[in-house]
């Protein structure tokens, strides 16, 4: 179904969205998706980005979980044009809120113990109903409300509507609507005064002015509550989009056992921001069989019209392809630079060995992280490592006499990779080998390995005195 939205015109002033995590876990990789689609959304409309954290569950929010979402949106690029609001620096508004609902009728006290409320569901669940607190403490016209207890404080229920119902046409979902008598009187303010999550995010979206909450949809459930308190508030309504969830490869919920579940390890990783970014826009999106886009592309094209109903699947081998994708594209001296580091932690000498950016052209071709490319490309920075096994059988007596033919004619044969690869040819020719009979050895013998890139690409990027020196170890 598709749905209509105003021009962009219109909306280019007023798309207000928000990304509004908990602090209680880094920021996983749902968690990107959804403040990816949020940012987009704004920017797509010229619109305002917002981070808000909430931060209200004390016992499971941490600095620290903070700065690793401030760490996961700086990393992916995800500039906020307003916050962070921590909505615990907003207690003194929500207070105001509670107070101005409780003047108005649309929240009231309710002094039932907590053991009282739960003998109450065990008397609606004895008789089959859905346990829900009973109104006890609702004023209603006429009825005379119990006397108040001493010491005791109340909390603050919010007056949900008895009948009627609530919906909303959802950006993702489409219609959903739920019956007022599914719902209790939510507890907006416990009893010493703190307020409560749902109450919390309905008061933000309010004085936030959001126009779009795009958001997880294990959220769907608090929408109809929190559009409530919005009504009751006098608060214009947001419009509603619910992100089906990401699942792993085997359709369980992601989770430790799929991989990486927080964004920064893939940094750590070697995978690079666009590729991640352009990875993520694709799980839940899609714009025709578009599968590499710029975040200009992405922005451009990015609706709540093609976003899938059903969970998306995290798949590990695509991010890996699309990050080789970029690594192929990315330029040698930004690669060389991320790769050198984690060179050095291999023990690469750089001193008298070929350029890394060269190097790095090279090898980057079958590089799926940074991390691959810098292994890979040590072998050109270490001396290589030959197991004995493999030296027996390559380095046959009937091929060294074309090596050492091979290594002599390196001293005049003038640099560059044609006239290599024709010595090569005029090696075999005077030997009469096969091709692989000796690039198999040369390989060995340079580089420790058997699979390289192609042969004379990578003689030429050693430089004739280190061929030399790393064949005449072998021939006497
Ligand atoms: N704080 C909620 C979470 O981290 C999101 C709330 C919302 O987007 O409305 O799941």
């Amino acid at each position: 179904m598709r749905r209509r939205h105003p021009a962009p015109v219109q909306l280019a002033m007023i798309v207000r969205t928000r990304f509004a995590p908990s602090p209680t876990g880094y920021l996983h990789l749902g968690g990107a998706r959804t403040a990816l689609f949020a940012w987009a959304y704004a920017r797509h409309f010229g619109g305002t980005f917002i981070l808000r954290i909430e931060d209200t569950d004390l016992e499971r929010s941490t600095p620290e979980a903070v700065q690793a979402i401030l760490d996961g949106m700086a990393w992916l690029g995800l500039a906020h044009d307003e916050g962070p609001f921590y909505q615990m620096q907003r207690m003194d508004r929500y207070r105001e809120v509670i107070a101005q609902m409780l003047a108005a009728g649309t929240a009231y006290h309710c002094y039932a113990s907590p053991d009282e409320v739960e003998a109450m569901r065990e008397r609606q669940r004895a008789v089959g109903d859905k346990p829900r607190y009973d109104g006890t403490w609702r004023p209603e016209p006429g009825k005379t409300l119990p006397p108040v207890p001493a010491d005791r404080q109340p909390v603050v229920r919010f007056r949900n509507p008895l009948d009627g119902e609530v919906s909303w046409v959802d950006l993702v979902k489409g219609a959903i609507t739920i019956g007022n008598r599914e719902m209790d009187d939510l507890v907006i303010a416990r009893p010493d005064g703190t307020p409560t999550y749902n109450f919390c995010v309905a008061v933000d979206d309010w004085d936030m002015q959001i126009t779009h909450v795009i958001r997880g949809d294990d959220h769907v459930n608090n929408t109809p509550r929190q559009i409530n308190i919005l009504n009751a508030l006098g608060a214009t309504l947001p419009e509603y989009g619910h992100l089906p969830m990401i699942l792993g490869p085997d359709g369980e919920k992601l989770s430790k056992r799929h991989g990486a579940v927080s964004v920064m390890e893939y940094p750590a990783q070697g995978y690079l921001r666009d590729a991640m970014l352009n990875y993520l826009a694709r799980l839940g999106w899609s714009h025709g069989d578009e599968e590499i886009f710029s975040m200009a592309q992405f922005i451009a094209w990015f609706d709540l019209d093609h976003l899938s109903k059903s969970p998306a699947q995290f798949n590990p081998e695509k991010l890996a392809w699309i990050n080789n994708h970029y690594i192929k594209l990315a330029d040698n001296v930004a690669l060389a630079e991320l790769a050198k580091p984690l060179m050095l932690e291999g023990g690469a000498q750089f001193e008298g060995a070929p350029p890394l950016p060269d190097a790095i052209a090279l090898m980057k071709e079958r590089a799926h992280t940074i991390n691959e490319l810098a292994a890979a490309t040590l072998l050109f920075y270490r001396q290589p490592e030959l197991d004995a096994a493999l030296l027996i059988q390559h380095l046959t007596e009937a091929v060294r006499p074309a090596l050492a033919d091979f290594a002599a004619r390196c001293t005049d044969v003038s640099w560059d990779k044609a006239a290599i690869s024709a010595m090569i040819k005029e090696v075999l020719v005077q030997h009469q080998l096969k091709m692989p009979q000796l690039a198999m050895p040369l390989r060995l013998l340079l580089t420790g390995q058997l699979q390289t890139p192609a042969i004379d690409a990578v003689i030429t990027l050693f430089g004739a005195t280190t061929v030399q020196q790393r064949l005449a170890r072998f021939l006497d």
